[in-house]
């Protein structure tokens, strides 16, 4: 048995997405006769608080999580389990008497308040190696997807740049036009091929969209459509898709640094006649240009379109064959009499830097 000992006030009236609610400050009133109990709470930055999901309907004891995964109510945060206690880490943004103003709180308006209890690093925080952890061996795109459905784009660009090697106004763009795309078509993606990218350029762009959607070289998940085009659609597998592209006039729009770093990517980058200076200069501006284009509005950058298109069947598993020449094994259908194809030493098709060509 438990006493209640305060109540939640905020504007969320009905169920939403979780990641919808943590955006909303909530007042925590705590009743008089517990109000003592808040001596010096204002100095901890975070706070876990311990609430009833009164409202939520009996206990499910399997349900499917935020990321696609169908998992136990012991395995997830679902508001339908046995005893009703939801418990969030908010954070304190201030005390007035026995009123507490905080944010993330993902309580709906009126629950009642069961305790409060200081967030402390020293305790709460595990110092986990995060290679240790089955969750994200499990599910690796964890928190990729709730990056998305928070729409954390500054993080995703973070994290895109250890994928790409640096941030460039078009990893920028892959980036957000990913997050908005997965957003709209509601997807997780495991890497098995049941989400698709169609990607129409080889630049920066496209390593955002490998990063965000998931969706690779290496799980067949990314198709290459060599068009020269800033755009890119995310489909499942019916063909029903999202097609997003970079507006023509989404320069114009950009700040006066910005443009000066259209300038020197034209000396650097195409020209390859930067001096040292230069590139360095280049660097940097090409880096803001990226963090600066995630404040823009969607809709000053890209436009967007539902389309259908046509989806190939999934990448086929093929026997393996050794090549008479240089003895490795090699793909069947990647066998000209009896060679593979390198050493057979033509007919094949090469993805490089200037697109895809016949050998
Ligand atoms: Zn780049
Ligand atoms: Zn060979």
């Amino acid at each position: 048995m438990y006493e209640v000992i305060g109540k939640i006030k905020n504007d969320i009236n009905k169920k939403m997405d979780p990641f919808e609610m943590r955006k909303y400050k909530s007042e925590i009133i705590i009743y008089e006769k517990y109000s003592e109990g808040l001596f010096r709470i204002e100095e901890n930055d975070y706070l876990n608080i311990l609430f009833e999901f009164d409202k939520s309907k009996d206990c499910t004891l399997k349900s499917s999580t935020y990321d696609g995964e169908v998992r136990g109510v012991f395995s997830s945060r679902s508001p339908c389990r046995p005893n009703k206690i939801g418990i969030t880490t908010v954070k304190l943004l201030k005390r007035e008497g026995n009123i507490l103003l905080v944010k993330g709180l993902d309580a709906l308006n009126d629950s009642p308040v069961i305790d409060i209890k200081p967030y402390v690093a020293s305790f709460d925080d595990y110092k986990i190696k995060r290679t240790t952890l089955n969750s994200d061996k499990n599910s690796p795109r964890k928190d990729i997807i709730r990056m998305i459905k928070n729409e954390e784009i500054e993080t995703l660009l973070l994290e895109a740049g250890r994928l790409h090697g640096h941030f460039c106004p078009g990893l920028a763009l892959g980036v957000i036009s990913s997050a908005y795309a997965m957003k709209r078509i509601s997807v997780s993606n495991d890497g098995m091929e049941k989400v698709l990218a169609i990607t129409e350029t080889n630049n920066c762009m496209s390593d955002g969209i490998q990063y965000v959607t998931g969706c690779t070289f290496g799980n067949n998940a990314l198709v290459f459509k060599d068009f020269g085009k800033n755009a890119f659609t995310l489909t499942k597998r019916d063909g029903k898709g999202l097609r997003v592209k970079v507006r023509n006039d989404y320069r114009d729009r950009i700040s006066s640094e910005d443009q000066e770093f259209f300038e020197l990517f034209d000396k650097v980058v195409k020209k390859r006649l930067g001096t040292e200076d230069e590139e360095a200069r280049f660097k940097l501006l090409s880096q803001k240009a990226a963090f600066n284009l995630i404040k823009l509005s969607f809709d000053d950058i890209f436009l967007v379109e539902n389309v259908s298109v046509e989806i190939p069947g999934y990448a086929p598993i093929h026997d393996s064959i050794i090549c008479k020449n240089c003895l490795e094994n090699t793909m069947q259908t990647r066998i000209k009499a009896g060679f593979c194809l390198n050493c057979y030493n033509k007919g094949y098709m090469e993805l490089n830097g200037l697109g895809i060509s016949k050998k």
